[in-house]
């Protein structure tokens, strides 16, 4: 039996699967695949069900397929299904031999729905689109049945061999499932099977002039290729009694179908159609627009397969909907980055610096870590002169309280090189603006220490104006201003949310020399400023052209770290009791006592905390640690998450905790401990002698928001 080799964290798919495997369901067999419709690229929702699906089939040892849904030739090509590829094998999956297209079943499913028809479960129904949808009643009514529902299975068989043959025109005519009108699932009242539509496919051509339907396509195409968990978004939850129906009555292979929750973004679309009409429209360059949240954008932008594939295994699967912070995602990269990417130095807005008393035609190579969290990636050399250009915004004449860096008079280190102070400044005579600084440096401090002990407080890059590359650095924010633009509530559309900055173009760039033959799509870190690559498209030798990846800044450790705070309850004097017995509120009539905050949250960011009732399963003592006890959870998830906490003191027997029902904030990043990851964080406080863990019982379930 194929077991995971190592252990990824529980999710509802995997114990479903794990349960198939003990009864042998599908002899014990895993079988998934991954079925794009090639009418558009592939997006970072994408990826999550990439990885989902190779990942279970990698980890169960069975195959993956890639399987093209391809029944719509309207809105098809072959650019597309190239595209897909490349970006599934970029992300780092293989589907080996098995590139699949329901377009290659179009004779099968032909079959299939003749047997359909034969077996008087089918008929061909003369109705246009506008009556059938009239036809179909509503969730509350039931619909009417079809005036041709009862047509002979000869007639049928004849109408639907005329419809194959091009004797009809589009639209006049479909196949329509015999099921139920009255059915209190919509899907089942007598759905289109098949559509007349006179197109050329991106593979079959003109061979058909009818179409199946993607519902009477897409159970087909699993049975057929033996797939045996058929993975998909929850939208198609209410199709499944028509999947199932259809493989009934065809008796054949049966995939087990699985919904999750499919993923969304903050200031993101992740609609085809829309992504397409950014496209079409050019508020975009292209599918590949670094803005874009398409696989083939994320990668112009800089992401690293690495830094998606394990965003994709934070955030998990599950059963409910919800909306992950697109700073989770820059947090993944800048995490990757940190690791594998070189520092080197880039000034984006240059500002002149002469260095009066650094001799004329000197220069020195200077030696410059190319990672210093990682001495292993080595150093280089760098080139020092007499003039050298910094960032304009690193110089204030006029420098306000706590800024540190250069201003007339004062002191600073420039990185890997010298003290330099700032003796006079050279103006524009129209305008006014600061065109040039010139500095003293002091020779004794080489290398960024002066041996007299004195301290500067800012260390700033820089670089050489006769050595240095002119380059463009393309600064990029979010496409949309508003978290959730797909929104349309107000009825004004998402293309009025775009961000008119979502992209900064800057030209007369200077960086290091070492920069000169970059190779295409190499990540960097300008130091200070933030991961860069170089753009794939557009730099060239002679004409460099950098990506801004994501900022140095972390906006996600922030909230964090504010939530961390906010979380934080302390107990009421005279409460020495741990369990607090409640019915769904944590602490009723206790004070909630906020520690103060910092500036950068408002009120709002309260609002944003998910606490959710949480079933603790299991609670074990960690090794080496005297504080945390190991927790986890079932928050209605369908899997379990694994929390650290410091509360061992309040339960010195750990085990006390099962089954106790705690208040679990659920929408923090997970954080990487010591000891594994811990997902989320349960609602204690105290003091320094008394500390408990806000618990209850009654009704809630797991999952169940705390109000
Ligand atoms: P869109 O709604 O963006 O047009 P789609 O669902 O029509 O996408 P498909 O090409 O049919 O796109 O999707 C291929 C697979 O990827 C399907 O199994 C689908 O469920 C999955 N998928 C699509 N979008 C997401 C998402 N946002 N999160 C997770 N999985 C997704
Ligand atoms: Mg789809």
């Amino acid at each position: 039996m194929a077991k995971p080799e190592s252990t990824p964290p529980p999710n509802f798919i995997r114990n479903i699967i794990d349960q198939d495997l003990k009864t042998n369901k599908h002899g014990g067999r895993v079988h998934t695949r991954f079925p794009p419709e090639p009418n558009g690229y592939l997006h970072i929702g994408h990826a999550k069900s990439i990885c989902l699906n190779f990942g279970l089939a990698h980890d169960y040892k069975g195959p993956c397929n890639l399987r093209y849904d391809d029944t719509n030739p309207s809105k098809e090509s072959t650019e597309y299904v190239e595209s897909i590829k490349e970006d599934v094998r970029w992300l780092g999956f293989d589907w080996e031999d098995r590139e699949f297209y329901a377009s290659d079943y179009f004779d099968q499913l032909h079959q299939y729905a003749i047997q359909i028809i034969k077996d008087g479960k089918a008929y061909v129904c003369d109705l246009s689109a506008e009556e059938i949808r009239e036809h179909r009643g509503t969730l509350t009514e039931p619909g009417n049945d079809s005036p041709y529902r009862d047509r002979s299975v000869e007639e049928n068989l004849d109408l639907f061999e005329r419809m194959r043959a091009g004797e009809f025109e589009d639209g006049s005519r479909v196949l329509r499932a015999k099921i139920d009108m009255a059915s209190p699932n919509l899907n089942m009242r007598d759905p289109v099977m098949y559509r007349i539509l006179h197109a050329e496919h991106h593979r079959t051509g003109n061979t058909w002039c009818i179409y199946p339907t993607y519902d009477f396509t897409h159970g087909q195409s699993d049975s057929i290729e033996g797939i045996t968990h058929s993975i998909c978004t929850l939208e198609f939850e209410d199709h499944r009694p028509l999947y199932d129906w259809f493989l009934d009555q065809l008796k054949v292979h049966h995939p087990q179908q699985i919904e999750f929750a499919r993923l969304n973004l903050t200031y993101t679309v992740m609609s085809k159609r829309m992504l397409l009409e950014l496209v079409e429209e050019g508020h975009v360059s292209g599918w590949d627009d670094p803005r874009m949240p398409t696989i083939s954008g994320l990668r112009r932008r800089g992401y690293s397969p690495e830094s998606i594939r394990n965003f994709c295994d934070r955030i998990g699967v599950a059963k409910r909907d919800s909306t992950v912070d697109i700073a989770l995602l820059e947090h993944s990269v800048r995490e990757d980055l940190n690791k594998q990417a070189p520092r080197v130095m880039a000034v984006l807005r240059p500002l002149r610096v002469v260095i009066d008393n650094y001799p004329e035609d000197r220069v020195e190579e200077l030696d410059a870590f190319n990672n210093p969290e990682d001495p292993g990636m080595g150093v280089r050399k760098v080139p020092f002169s007499r003039v050298l250009y910094v960032e304009r915004d690193d110089f204030r004449e006029d420098p306000p309280k706590k800024f540190y860096r250069l201003a007339p008079g004062r002191e600073v280190r420039l990185r890997y090189a010298y003290f330099v102070t700032c003796m006079d400044v050279v103006k524009d005579e129209k305008t006014g603006e600061v065109i040039e600084l010139h500095c003293t440096y002091d020779p004794e401090t080489r290398g960024g220490d002066a041996p007299d002990g004195r301290k500067v407080r800012a260390t700033l890059h820089w670089v050489s104006a006769s050595h240095s590359l002119p380059a463009e650095a393309r600064l990029y924010d979010h496409l949309f201003t508003t978290t959730n633009p797909a929104d349309e509530k107000d009825g004004s559309g998402f293309k009025s949310y775009l961000n008119p900055g979502s992209l900064e173009t800057l030209t007369g760039c200077r960086v290091e020399p070492s920069l000169g033959g970059a190779p295409p799509g190499s990540r960097y870190q300008f130091e200070r400023l933030g991961y860069f690559c170089v753009d794939p498209v557009d730099s060239s030798e002679g004409q460099l052209v950098f990506n801004r990846t994501v900022t140095l800044r972390d906006t996600w450790a922030k909230i964090e770290k504010a939530q961390a705070k906010v979380a934080t309850v302390t107990e009421a004097p005279g409460q020495a009791k741990p369990a607090h017995p409640g019915k769904g509120t944590p602490a009723p009539g206790r004070p909630m006592e906020v520690e103060p905050i910092g500036e950068e949250i408002s009120i709002d960011d309260f609002s944003k905390i998910d606490l959710r009732v949480g079933v603790v399963c299991e609670a074990t003592t960690v090794e080496g640690s005297k504080k945390l006890i190991r927790l986890m959870v079932d928050i209605g998830e369908g899997r379990l998450r694994q929390i650290f906490a410091g509360i061992l003191s309040a339960y010195p027997e750990p085990e006390k905790l099962i089954g106790k029902k705690v208040i679990v904030v659920a929408n923090l990043k997970p954080r990487q401990m010591k000891f594994g990851l811990s997902e989320g964080m349960i609602l204690s406080g105290g003091d320094a002698d008394r500390l408990c863990t806000a618990t209850f019982e009654g009704d809630p379930l797991p999952g169940d928001t705390v109000t």
